[in-house]
């Protein structure tokens, strides 16, 4: 599957926020926002005040980036979203935290998304006994995510336990084992989300 394979601090430069897509740097003074605040590309000066369009449409870059997902995918996301009952807005960001690559994040097992996405891809996390493979497999209240019990596994996920700093959020449980394990205990919701998203932002741009 495609993904973004470039620079990523100028990610959040870009957004004008911490996206914590580099795990232990973002919280070390070699944070690439905390030394250049400015937004990346040469021609900072010439940037004036943002357009309506311009602050919809960084709303949803910046989920985007944070979830690490592309345009076709974020696209799908957002159908999905519009289809279910309830607030769209609340269900786009629901759906994207229940992201398989997201809650092994969280869990503390990866120690950024991308991290999290490659343990997922190799192997090293089944969900309910099975192994998947798919970071982008939606999770659900119940599921317990579990690292497979072989020391390659363990090693790579307690390498990332010992270095995490941020807390499981509220809708996860962990058990720190062994077995290394995982409880969904509710669906997410926005408030969950642990950077701050005006969602109804991208449900007026998406929806045009
Ligand atoms: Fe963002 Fe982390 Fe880079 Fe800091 S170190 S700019 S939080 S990705």
């Amino acid at each position: 599957m495609a993904r973004y394979n470039g620079a990523v601090c100028r990610k959040c430069r870009r957004e004008g926020m911490k996206l914590f897509l580099k795990g232990t740097r973002c919280d070390t003074p070699k944070c690439g926002f905390e030394r250049r605040e400015m937004p990346p590309g040469q021609q900072q000066f010439r940037r004036g005040k943002m357009t309506d369009y311009a602050i919809h449409l960084r709303e949803k870059q910046k989920v985007k980036n944070y979830y690490g997902v592309l345009e076709s995918q974020f696209r799908r996301y957002f159908g999905r979203a519009e289809r279910a009952k309830g607030n769209t807005g609340e269900v786009l960001m629901s759906l994207l935290e229940r992201r398989l690559d997201n809650v092994v994040a969280r869990l503390g097992f990866g120690l950024s998304r991308s991290q999290a996405r490659q343990i997922v891809a190799h192997g090293h996390i089944t969900v309910n006994n099975r192994r998947v493979d798919v970071p982008s497999f939606l999770t659900r209240p119940g599921d317990v995510i579990r690292v497979k019990d072989r020391p390659k596994s363990a090693g790579i996920v307690q390498a990332c336990l010992a270095e995490s700093r941020h807390d499981v959020p509220d809708f996860l449980a962990r058990v720190d084992g062994p077995p290394l394990e995982g409880h969904v205990v509710r669906f997410p919701e926005i408030a969950d989300v642990s950077v701050p998203v005006q969602a109804q932002l991208i449900v007026e741009l998406c929806s045009k």
